[in-house]
């Protein structure tokens, strides 16, 4: 037990904790970071491969970002939705301009908080779009949208459900992978489908792209709206600015979060104007959307990004980190785009025993199902960062720490 780690029983979180108990107990106390670095509250040092799962893909601390927050926090944090500012102007045509140049389309922006606020957004604009008696949505299961109702609902893991039955209705969910149950699932009710290009939390699994290419076929022929979660996927992170350029599908519908801020919680839907169309004023909102502070950092990682080339760092360094990893010998497989990616440990093994004995060596990562690692450091990792890690999870795997029982 460190110095900063929380009695966990009943009895002492109630007395100590000031969080509600929806995470586990928290196991580290971080105090400061930089780039791919971290530090606690004792001083000691971590290489965050991690990332706050895919959200500081340009380091902790980063200058431009921190000069864009300091800047905007001195000049105007917000305004109401009466009016707009220079801030979130800017970025909503930064955006728009990204997402034109990645789907060949012209498209508009609502800016919220948080990916499942995005998806909600979408998930509303689904529903508007196809009219009364036209409300349903497909999504895939294994797929995580969010954890307010209705993203939690369109999330196709049934065990998140349960507690909180009824669930709103109007979701319905298919084998990821699998477009003849897609298409089996579909009838006159259906407005959308929803779909991750790699699923995050469900084990960082890619799509087929020929699946992908066969969602937006039948979206086309059944007059759906293709929804793309790029809310993980998102700002470069696969090797690509969003995930569906992989499959080269033009989505309807794109939203985004995590990344876009890295670490101020911001969010957006895109959507083709002609299908943003179908909200009016009033239809939607959110005090926050387009709030100064938030929009000025979002101008900021995509002018860096463009800067960097970030895609390209994303796909070099993703394929350096996954040809080291392919190397380890207790490493079955690895998969994921870019620098997205899970080193799958074979059945018997334990990610869970290896992930916590990394964290006690200092490597932040995940274990993102039972026998899977997840690996998401910054997009500006350096090559010796990704040899410092890969160095010590050889090591702990050598040492047979979470290997098959
Ligand atoms: N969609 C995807 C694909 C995600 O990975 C997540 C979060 O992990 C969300 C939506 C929800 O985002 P947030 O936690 O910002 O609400």
């Amino acid at each position: 037990m460190t110095s900063h780690a929380f009695d966990t029983s009943a009895a002492g979180r109630a007395a100590v904790c000031p969080f509600m108990p929806v995470f586990g107990p928290p196991q580290v106390m971080f105090v400061r970071g930089e780039g791919t670095e971290l530090w606690d509250v004792d001083g000691k040092r971590y290489l965050d491969f991690l990332c706050g799962l895919a959200v500081t893909s340009l380091g902790h601390s980063n200058p431009a970002v921190t000069r864009a927050i300091t800047e905007q926090a001195g000049r105007l944090l917000h305004v109401s939705n009466f009016f707009t500012n220079d801030a979130a102007t800017a970025a909503a045509v930064a955006l728009r301009d990204l997402l034109t140049e990645a789907t060949g389309d012209v498209g508009q922006v609502f800016f919220c908080n948080s990916g499942a606020e995005a998806n909600e957004a979408a998930l509303k604009l689904a529903r508007k779009f196809g009219g009364r008696g036209r409300h349903v949505v497909i999504s895939a299961y294994g797929s995580f949208h969010g954890r307010t109702l209705a993203a939690l609902a369109a999330t196709g893991q049934p065990a998140k459900h349960e507690p909180f039955f009824p669930m709103p209705d109007g979701f319905r969910h298919v084998a990821y992978g699998d477009l003849a149950a897609l298409e089996a699932a579909i009838d006159p009710s259906v407005s959308a489908v929803i779909i991750e290009t790699v699923q995050g939390e469900g084990g960082v699994v890619p799509a087929d792209p020929e699946y992908l290419r066969g969602i937006r076929r039948v979206c086309d022929e059944r007059g759906m709206l293709l929804i793309l979660d790029e809310v993980q996927t998102g700002f470069a992170r696969t090797g690509r600015w969003f995930g569906f350029q992989h499959a080269g599908v033009r989505p309807d519908v794109v939203t985004m979060a995590k990344a876009m801020g890295n670490g101020f919680p911001v969010g957006a839907v895109w959507a083709r104007t002609d299908v943003a169309a179908a909200f009016q004023p009033g239809d939607h909102g959110s005090t926050y959307s387009g709030t100064a502070i938030a929009t000025a950092v979002v101008r900021t990682v995509i002018e860096e990004m463009r800067r960097l080339d970030a895609p390209a760092l994303a796909e070099t360094k993703g394929a350096s980190l996954r040809a080291k990893l392919e190397a380890i010998p207790q490493v079955r497989s690895v998969r994921g785009q870019g620098l997205l990616l899970a080193a799958e440990l074979g059945d018997g093994a334990d990610a869970k025993a290896v992930y916590t004995e990394l964290l006690a060596r200092g490597l932040v990562t995940n274990a993102v199902t039972a026998t899977a690692l997840r690996l998401a450091p910054p997009i500006t990792v350096s090559g010796a960062e990704i040899d410092e890690a890969v160095a010590l999870i050889a090591d702990v795997l050598a040492a047979g720490i979470g290997g098959p029982a």
